[in-house]
Parts: structure tokens; C-alpha cells; sequence
């Protein structure tokens, strides 16, 4: 493998980034204002890509030097980054829907369905927007069956909403009114049912308890006593659910 560094100025000359070229992999990593009290040079990653930090003293070749002794966990973090990032669909990429992955194939007639023997979601061939095609479906689709798995957890349960609507939240997967009002995020659809089983009981036992006390999880513990395993999916793997994006590009 073959690894070149390079410096990206910005309009003032103070270095604004380090481009990393590994083979055919460019790895933009920005330079970020580090705390004066830092007293070493950190790299990191995060939903704003890669970056680094460095203490005052540091000089331009100290950077270069941490990020090229790093640069197997760059490649890394670089990597996962742009696996996550939403992309534009196509016939025979996969989505997964209720943690299951499902192919995206074309046939001539019908409506989009879901066949979960062949695990191949149906397009119609007449779609020349396939992307928007899938992101419409999998909206309608979380409507629909978030809402009747809402309906199972209710009877199950006992405890009955005022109404149970699904939308689109940035930040929580469900969420519970005092007017006895609950939603859940339709981005669970990608999620494990046991997931969108252990968010929609959450919710329903806001019902009874409106705190995260533990006369609130003994009651959602009385429903589904693996909540805390649920619970543990939703904060390694929440941010994945985020795959599809109606404006994502090629
Ligand atoms: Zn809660």
C-alpha cells in the first residue's frame, strides 16, 4: 500500500486539513480547535467525519506524524463512515427491514411488496426513480405496521393511548404526551421487532409512569423481561437506522 500526506490550507495559511491518500482512498481529516489545556494530539471520528485536535506547542510535522502512525484506524473509521452514510438505492442493493435484509428487484406488474420467503423486495419495473420508490414504500410500510404492532401491545397490555401516530424524529425513537398521545419514529421499520416491540412497550407504560424510575421498568420489564438487551441494540445500532434518505446522493 502506498500512503501520501498532504496539507490543505485555509484562506488565513493555518492548516485547515490532512488529506490522506491510501491506495485509491482519499481520507479528508479536519483540523479541529483543540483545548488550550491539551496535552495531546487526538484523532477523531464522528458523524462530521474524521478530525484532529492538538495541543498549542504542537507543530504541523507532530500532527502528520500521530496521523501516518495511525492511519490503519483511519482507513478503518473512514471505512464505517461511508458505509453508513445514506446512499442513492438501486436494483440489487439491500435494505433491511425489521432486521432483516431484503434485495430490491424489479418486476413488470403489481404494486411494491415485500416477500419475506425470497427476502427480495419488489419494485415495478416501471419505476425510473427506484430510490424514491423504496423510501415511499418503506414509509408507508412503518405506518402500517408500526401502528398494528402498537395495536398487538395494546391489547397485549391494557394500557390504551389516546392515539398512536408514526413520524419522522431526529433524535428519539418514540415519544409519549401527557395527553396520552404517542409516536414512534418510522425508522424503526430497519429495526429488530424485538426493538420495535421494546420502544412501543416503553412508551405504553409512559402511560402509567410518566418517568424512567424503577416502578417504570419493572412495568415494562412485566412484557418483555429482555428490555434491557433491546435497550442496549438501540444505543450501539441507532444511528444505522438512519439508511435511508430520500435526498441522498449517487
Ligand atoms: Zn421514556
Amino acid at each position: 500500500m502506498s500512503m501520501r500526506l498532504r496539507t490543505i490550507c485555509g484562506p488565513d495559511g493555518e492548516i485547515a486539513a490532512y488529506e490522506m491518500t491510501m491506495d485509491t482512498t482519499r481520507v479528508l481529516i479536519r483540523v479541529r480547535t483543540g483545548r488550550r489545556t491539551q496535552k495531546r494530539i487526538v484523532l477523531r471520528a464522528d458523524d462530521g467525519g474524521l478530525s484532529v485536535s492538538a495541543p498549542p506547542f504542537a507543530r504541523p510535522k507532530d500532527v502528520a506524524d500521530v496521523i501516518a502512525q495511525n492511519w490503519r484506524w483511519i482507513k478503518e473509521a473512514h471505512d464505517r463512515i461511508q458505509a453508513s452514510k445514506p446512499k442513492r438505492l438501486r436494483i440489487g442493493d439491500e435494505v433491511v427491514l425489521l432486521g432483516h435484509p431484503y434485495v430490491i428487484a424489479s418486476r413488470e406488474a403489481g404494486e411494491a411488496a415485500l416477500d419475506e420467503g425470497q427476502s427480495t423486495l419488489w419494485i415495478p419495473a416501471d419505476q425510473d426513480n427506484v430510490h424514491v420508490r423504496v423510501c415511499t414504500w418503506a414509509r408507508a410500510f412503518a405506518r402500517e405496521y408500526l401502528t398494528s404492532r402498537a395495536a398487538h401491545w395494546i391489547e397485549t397490555t391494557g394500557l390504551s393511548p389516546s392515539y398512536v401516530g408514526v413520524k419522522s424524529q431526529k433524535s428519539r425513537w418514540g415519544s409519549c404526551s401527557s395527553q396520552r398521545r404517542i409516536h414512534l419514529n418510522w425508522r424503526l421499520i430497519h429495526a429488530p421487532v424485538p426493538v420495535v416491540d421494546y420502544v412501543i412497550v416503553h412508551e405504553l407504560a409512559h402511560l402509567v409512569h410518566m418517568h424512567h424510575g424503577p416502578a417504570f421498568w419493572q412495568l415494562v420489564e412485566r412484557w418483555l423481561p429482555d428490555w434491557q438487551a433491546q435497550r442496549a441494540w438501540l444505543r450501539l445500532h441507532g444511528s444505522e437506522l438512519f439508511v435511508l434518505d430520500e435526498n441522498a446522493d449517487a
